[in-house]
């Protein structure tokens, strides 16, 4: 008999690699600086389950690709899709991935297209913070005016989407949180636990690898 979850494990499984301070991440940012800081001072191997779902993130991003590529929406172009980025700040870098790149002929508009899946399109309502977050750095980095943050749900492919403006005052507060990260993993200091702190992020709490850790330390 042929364990087919064994097989998705063991094709998904990958080595750890561990992150150098000094090169940060769109995606850590907007979260809980404190669960951050723990993933570059002290590394654990992503469990599994948690690397099956960003698999599936994947899956339905390279879906989003073959709709914005098909001929049969002609008013919106994919430019460039998986763009690298890398913005150099103070003496620190931050680098990434940009989704999508997408020119809207309807308008002539260019703009960026960050696609997040999720289980609950009906609990969206808006953009998650961390992922306007990550967007606005994505339109800096480009030069860029407008992008999309766009929720495909997995199970129905429904979906929503935000346009987002580039704001250059949440820049500066973003390269800010990057700044004090920066300096928290330099000076080996422990951040305040931002998500036990505020309401809007408890949730992240409960998935957290650095739970246990966090639980024996002050909160701030
Ligand atoms: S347990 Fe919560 S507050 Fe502590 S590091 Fe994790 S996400 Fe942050």
């Amino acid at each position: 008999m042929i364990d087919f979850n064994e097989m998705i494990s063991n094709h998904l499984k990958r080595e750890m690699r561990p992150k150098t301070i000094g090169r940060y991440y769109p995606s850590e940012v907007g979260y809980c600086l404190r669960k951050s800081w723990y993933s570059y001072k002290k590394p654990k191997e992503t469990d599994i389950e948690t690397i099956k779902i960003f698999e599936m993130g994947n899956i339905v991003h390279n879906f989003v690709v073959d709709v914005l590529n098909s001929e049969k929406n002609p008013h919106v172009e994919l430019i460039e899709a998986e763009s690298p980025f890398l913005l150099n700040i103070d003496n620190f870098l931050i680098s990434g991935r940009i989704d999508d790149i997408i020119l809207v002929t309807v308008d002539n508009q260019k703009a960026l297209l960050e696609v997040k899946s999720t289980s609950k399109l009906n609990y969206v309502k808006e953009p998650q913070d961390s992922h306007v977050m990550q967007l606005q750095l994505y339109l800096h980095a480009k030069k860029m005016q407008v992008g999309y943050v766009l929720y495909i749900e997995k199970n129905t492919l429904q979906s929503k989407i935000f346009e987002v403006q580039y704001d250059e005052n949440k820049v500066n507060e973003i390269i800010d949180r990057f700044r004090a990260m920066d300096f928290y993993l330099k000076q080996d200091q422990l951040p305040p636990a931002e998500a036990k702190m505020n309401e809007k992020k408890g949730w992240l709490c409960a998935s957290c690898p650095y739970f246990e850790e966090c639980e024996k330390e002050k909160v701030q």
